[in-house]
This record gives C-alpha cells, structure tokens and sequence, in this order.
C-alpha cells in the first residue's frame, strides 16, 4: 500500500478531522511546529443582532490576539466557524518561531477562560489558505458539515492593525534591550576610566533588527 494513503491528509492540512482518534489513516505530526490549535474555543453569542455578534468576536479577537502574542511573534490566526464539533470555535494561531508556540501550549494548558480549562495543542497546520473553504468565503458553500475552515474574520481594519500593534511593541522591545545594554555599558565605564566606550545605540539596534 501507498505510504501516503496511510496518512490522514485531513489532519495534516486541517489540524482536525471528523474521526479524531478514531480514524483510520495516521495523524501525523512533523517535529517542528509552529501553529497551536485551541479546538472550540469560540463560542458564538445567543443574539439575533448582527451587529452584536460582529462586536462580540472582534472583541474575541483581540483578546486572543493579544494574549498569544506575549509568547512570541504571531503570523497568522484563523477562527472557525464551522457547524462540524470538530472545527466548531477552533482557533489557530501561527508563530514565527516553534519555541513561542511550545511555550503558548505549556502556558495556555494552565489557563482558564470563561469558565473553562483551556485546552491547546501544537498543531500540524503550516498554510491557511490551503486548509481554508473558498466556497464559503464565497457564501456558496453548500456543505452542512464541510471538513474545511469555515473561518470568521475580523470586522474592518482589526486584523491589520493588531499585526502593526505587534510589529510597534517588537522594535519597543528590542529598543528597551538596546537602551538597558547601553545603560549597563555607561555604568562599566564610571567604574573604570580606561574601559572602552560603549557600542552606541543605533549601532546595537541596527545589528538586533538585521
Ligand atoms: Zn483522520
Ligand atoms: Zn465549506
């Protein structure tokens, strides 16, 4: 048998298929992951005001968006929306680095929210758009209980902004390092005269963003 028909495309490209542990085909993980899923997460309000659902996951959003990105750079996120359990509220999020995801997972298993104990995972998902139903962006999709993301957005210019927000706290962060190196630096040379001059700050910074 073809090696590739034991494996569970499924859970390779959607981080989640309809069998869980039951399936037949292998869910396999590659060693190196930067994407986390938190399965049914979001759970969407009980209102039949539009507007009030849109407010409710922007805020939801936000939060998350927030939150994850403590533990290092975030590269994309995706909620779904699906009507399927096993996609229902799933959020994904995808790091930059497998340590900031390793370490999202060891934090958010010790957290609560809204009542509940969190559960997250790393997961195998590395494209999106790959795992992403375009028929329902299109609103034709036409399957109930369609195995794809169903992903809900942002509303505006949320998402956008979050990802500049992140960017501006990143080169914050590293200009506090640069500022305290220096600071640290200055210090040295008050106790010895003939220490060399510290490495200026542009300098520092230039060699950190490169
Ligand atoms: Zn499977
Ligand atoms: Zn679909």
């Amino acid at each position: 048998m073809n090696e590739d028909r034991l494996v569970c495309t499924f859970f390779t490209k959607i981080g989640a298929c309809r069998h869980g542990e039951k399936c037949s085909r292998k869910h396999l993980k590659p060693a190196v992951l930067c994407t986390i899923l938190i399965p049914n997460f979001y759970v969407s309000p009980s209102t039949d005001k539009e507007g009030g659902v849109e407010d409710f996951f922007d805020n939801f959003y936000m939060d998350v968006f927030v939150r994850l990105a403590e533990f290092g750079e975030i590269t994309g996120m995706v909620v779904c929306e699906n009507a399927n359990y096993h996609l229902n509220g799933n959020v994904y999020v995808r790091y930059k680095n497998a340590e900031s995801a390793q370490r999202a997972v060891i934090e958010l298993n010790q957290c609560w929210f809204n009542g509940r104990p969190v559960h997250c995972e790393l997961s195998p998902v590395e494209n999106f758009s790959d795992a992403n139903c375009r028929a329902y962006d299109n609103k034709s999709c036409s399957r109930e209980y369609c195995n794809f993301m169903h992903t809900r957005r942002p509303s505006g210019k949320l998402k956008g902004l979050l990802y500049k927000a992140q960017q501006k706290s990143l080169v914050e962060e590293k200009l506090e390092r640069v500022k305290k190196m220096v600071m640290e630096g200055t210090t040295d040379l008050k106790k010895d005269p003939l220490a060399p001059a510290p490495t200026s700050a542009s300098t520092l910074l230039e060699s950190m963003l490169n």
